[in-house]
Order: C-alpha cells, then sequence, then structure tokens
C-alpha cells in the first residue's frame, strides 16, 4: 500500500529560523538535516509536496554531471572536477543513506546505468572517456562492445554502450513522499498550497532578517533557501533569471509479460542514449517500459503532454520493435531546471541560499545540495564545489517565465546531433 502523504501544517507562526521555497527533493532535503540539527524551519510549497519534477523525473540516480568530463576539466580545472565527480557519487551515497535511515519504501536499486552509443564516433570516445574517469577519478566504466549489446539490451539499433555500475533506480514519487514524512517527523513545517509571493531583506538595529509574503500570510526569517528548481517564480527574479526551464515527456507501458521484460533489459538498468536530443528509458519494478525524452522542449502543458505521448511511442518503437503493440497507458511532463552553462549551482542571491541546475541529475543532486546548503546554515565548512562557479544569466527567451527561443534551442541541439 502507497505511504500516505505528509499532512500540511496549519498554524503559520510570526518567524522561524529558516524559510524553504519548494518541497521538492532540495528543500525538503535541507528541511531534514535542518530540523534534525534543531534548527526551526518551515517549507512553502504552492502545490502539494513533491509536486515539480521531484515526482515526474525517470527515477535515475545517475554518476557525473551532464557535461562530458574533458568539457569540465577544460572549463574548470583538474582538481575542481575531481571534487565534483566525487560530489556525484556522494550525492548517490546520500540518497541511498536516507532511504535506509528513514525506511523510505521507493525501491532504490543499485542496478547501474547503461549509455548506448547512437552512432560508431559516439562509441570510439568511450574508450577515452572511461580512461579518462579511471586516471583522473578513480571510478570504473565497463565498455560494453555492439556484439555484447544483448546481454544488457535488447535493441540491436546501437553501436555499443558504457555501463556504470554505480549509478541507482528508484520510484521518484514515492521517494519524495517518503522525504516529505522524514522531515516532517524530524520537526520541519511543511506547508503544502501556500504560494511564497515576495521576499524582502530588512535590517533592524544592525540584525538582517528576511520578510517572506505567503499566501497563508507574512512570517520573518533569519535565513531563506531558494528550492524551487524550474518552477522557479517571479518571487525571486535574480534566480528566475538565470534558470532555463526545459520540458521532458515520459510515457509508460502496460505491465508486460515478464519474459519481455528481461529480454528488453536484461540487467535491469537505467539507460539513455548518446545524443543531446536523447531518450532515457528503464523498466519500473512491476514492468512496465518507462520511456522518456525531450518530445518537446517546452515545458509542459495539455497539448506538449499529448503531442509527446506520440512521439515517445515511436521513439520506443525505434528502440524496441518488440512494443510494436504494446499499449501506452500513462503520459506525464515536468519541467527540468537547466542553467546556460549546463552546470548545478549552489550559494547565494541577493543574501538567499539556493541550489538549481540540476538538469538530469536532480534525484541525487538536489538531495545532496539541500543537505549542504543546510549544513552551511549550521556553520559548517563549505565543501561545495559548484559554490562560486561563474552562474552566467540565462538569455532572454530562455528565461523561466519568457520561453519563446526554446524551440530553438531544441531545433540547434538537433541539427547538433545530425552533425556530431
Ligand atoms: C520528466 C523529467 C524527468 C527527469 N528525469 C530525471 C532522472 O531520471 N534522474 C534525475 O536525476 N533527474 C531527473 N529529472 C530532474 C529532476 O527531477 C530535478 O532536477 C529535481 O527533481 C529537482 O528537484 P528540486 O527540489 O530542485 O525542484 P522541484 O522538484 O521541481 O521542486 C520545486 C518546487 O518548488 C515549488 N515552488 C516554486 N516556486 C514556488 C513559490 N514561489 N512558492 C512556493 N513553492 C514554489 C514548485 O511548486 C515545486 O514543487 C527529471 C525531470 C523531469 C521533469
Amino acid at each position: 500500500m502507497a505511504t500516505p502523504p505528509a499532512k500540511s501544517a496549519q498554524d503559520l507562526p510570526d518567524s522561524i529560523d529558516v524559510a524553504v521555497v519548494g518541497a521538492g527533493y532540495c528543500g525538503l532535503s535541507a528541511a531534514r538535516t535542518l530540523a534534525r540539527r534543531g534548527v526551526k524551519v518551515a517549507v512553502f510549497e504552492s502545490e502539494t509536496f513533491g509536486w515539480g519534477a521531484s515526482s515526474r523525473n525517470g527515477g535515475m540516480v545517475l554518476t557525473g554531471m551532464k557535461l562530458p568530463v574533458p568539457t569540465l576539466i577544460k572549463g574548470y580545472g583538474r582538481e575542481a572536477v575531481r571534487k565534483m565527480y566525487a560530489a556525484s557519487l556522494a550525492a548517490i551515497d546520500c540518497v541511498e543513506q536516507i532511504v535506509r535511515e528513514e525506511n523510505i519504501d521507493c525501491n532504490f536499486s543499485r542496478c547501474g546505468h547503461l549509455e548506448v552509443a547512437c552512432k560508431q564516433a559516439h562509441f570510439d570516445g568511450y574508450e577515452e572517456s572511461a580512461a579518462l574517469v579511471k586516471r583522473e577519478f578513480n571510478h570504473e566504466l565497463r565498455i560494453i562492445p555492439k556484439n555484447e549489446l544483448r546481454g544488457e539490451i535488447g535493441s540491436d539499433i546501437y553501436f555499443g554502450g558504457m555501463v556504470d555500475e554505480t549509478s541507482a533506480g528508484v520510484n521518484p514519487a514515492r521517494y519524495v513522499a517518503g522525504l516529505a514524512l522524514a522531515a516532517q517527523r524530524a520537526g520541519a513545517c511543511l506547508y503544502d498550497h501556500t504560494r511564497v509571493a515576495s521576499i524582502e531583506q530588512e535590517t533592524n538595529n544592525g540584525a538582517r532578517k528576511f520578510c517572506v509574503q505567503t499566501s497563508r500570510g507574512a512570517i520573518t526569517a533569519r535565513e531563506v533557501i531558494l528550492a524551487s528548481g524550474a518552477y522557479t517564480t517571479e518571487a525571486t527574479p535574480a534566480l528566475r533569471k538565470k534558470i532555463i526551464p526545459i520540458g521532458s515527456y515520459i510515457i509508460a507501458t502496460e505491465v508486460l509479460p515478464s519474459d519481455l521484460a528481461r529480454e528488453l533489459s536484461p540487467r535491469n538498468r537505467m539507460i539513455y542514449d548518446s545524443k543531446h536530443f536523447l531518450y532515457y528509458y528503464r523498466l519500473t519494478p512491476d514492468n512496465r517500459m518507462l520511456f522518456g525524452g525531450r518530445a518537446a522542449f517546452f515545458p509542459e502543458t495539455e497539448n506538449t503532454v499529448r503531442q509527446s505521448a506520440e512521439i515517445l511511442r515511436r521513439g520506443m518503437i525505434g528502440v524496441y520493435p518488440q512494443l510494436r503493440d504494446a499499449k501506452v497507458e500513462f503520459v506525464w511532463g515536468g519541467t527540468l531546471d537547466f542553467t546556460l552553462d549546463v552546470m548545478p549551482h549552489a550559494g547565494k542571491l541577493d543574501g538567499m541560499y539556493f541550489a538549481a541546475g540540476f538538469a538530469g541529475h536532480g534525484v541525487a543532486a538536489a538531495t545532496w545540495f539541500g543537505m549542504k546548503l543546510a549544513g552551511l546554515i549550521c556553520g559548517d565548512p563549505n565543501d561545495i564545489p559548484f559554490d562560486g562557479i561563474k552562474f552566467p544569466a540565462a538569455p532572454l527567451g530562455l528565461r523561466s517565465g519568457n520561453t519563446w527561443a526554446l524551440p530553438l534551442a531544441g531545433a540547434w541541439y538537433k541539427i547538433l546531433d545530425f552533425l556530431t
């Protein structure tokens, strides 16, 4: 039976130590850590707990970052990237530890991920990537040549693959629901259907505080954490102009016969392909094929969800002709928080703590960044390797609330996929 959702707190106190905007992995993980360390914390969520990307994603708990390692090293230097990569591994451990400590029933499993090469040139690059990752981070990736790929995936369209056994899978909605309950048990006050409308900084006799206006009334807070991801609103304009909200869509088939499911994904990996405009897919524990992609770049609407269902079904059959007759029973969309440099960022903006830019790595990263921001507030040394790296604003037309140029970005990535 599904775990009952966390109940919303009712009365709003006049003041609190820390106000958190957004009840996804980031906000709830921060709240859990703060409450466990004796800090009074309130989380404000304009919809229901976990309503944003945290309940809608593919549940892939992945190592590394979105950008390839050579690009990262070129941009940030060897030492910084070693710390970033180590953080990506620590983030998965962090999810695993929370799931274990809080006894969250969310099918967390270290099943590993498989990247599949859409072109021979992509596969040719895997050898070098694996050697670099081994040399720089002492982390093992395994190359799967095309003639062995059937042991990993029931598809013949790829040129080979690369496996990372450290990655994991999780039921994302159950995980975020469990995280909400865990934060609440630790003593955090969670408010659903409570929109933060504005945040003003005030200084009184040298003491600084924030006045947070919510749809339930005003509250003052010593510190604020912005954990609103791709759904960041005009309430926090400095953060909003840095975020590029990109739609991603998922279909799920009917429950498949177990021998067919085993043929499609014999080792139950989290799978994604090597394109920019990529497909990602996996089996669910009840043997549905869950197949996602950036079928439309726009954030989700009824229209984009409907169109995406058909695009994704065609994509799925392209990979797995065996699923030609499988019924698609579910389709949904959500919005990812990208940044212009495709990096996660954390630190302070307008005096408030924030973390964002997790893109397709947010299950682990958002959890870890939330915990780390809480640590900073409690006085821990700052060891977040992403804090302090340059954080460029998104160009007009790609920003949250003003996304007219997103289809152009989508077209650009399709051209890149054709050319590279
Ligand atoms: C379809 C899809 C598939 C994905 N697949 C994967 C995957 O397989 N693996 C992976 O690692 N990542 C994946 N991601 C990304 C991952 O889900 C996100 O990076 C992660 O959930 C971000 O968590 P968060 O807590 O930062 O933000 P969110 O979970 O988006 O939470 C932000 C919350 O803030 C609330 N909010 C915003 N503004 C306000 C306000 N003013 N007042 C009150 N509340 C506010 C929103 O309602 C929202 O609930 C996927 C995302 C999508 C959409």
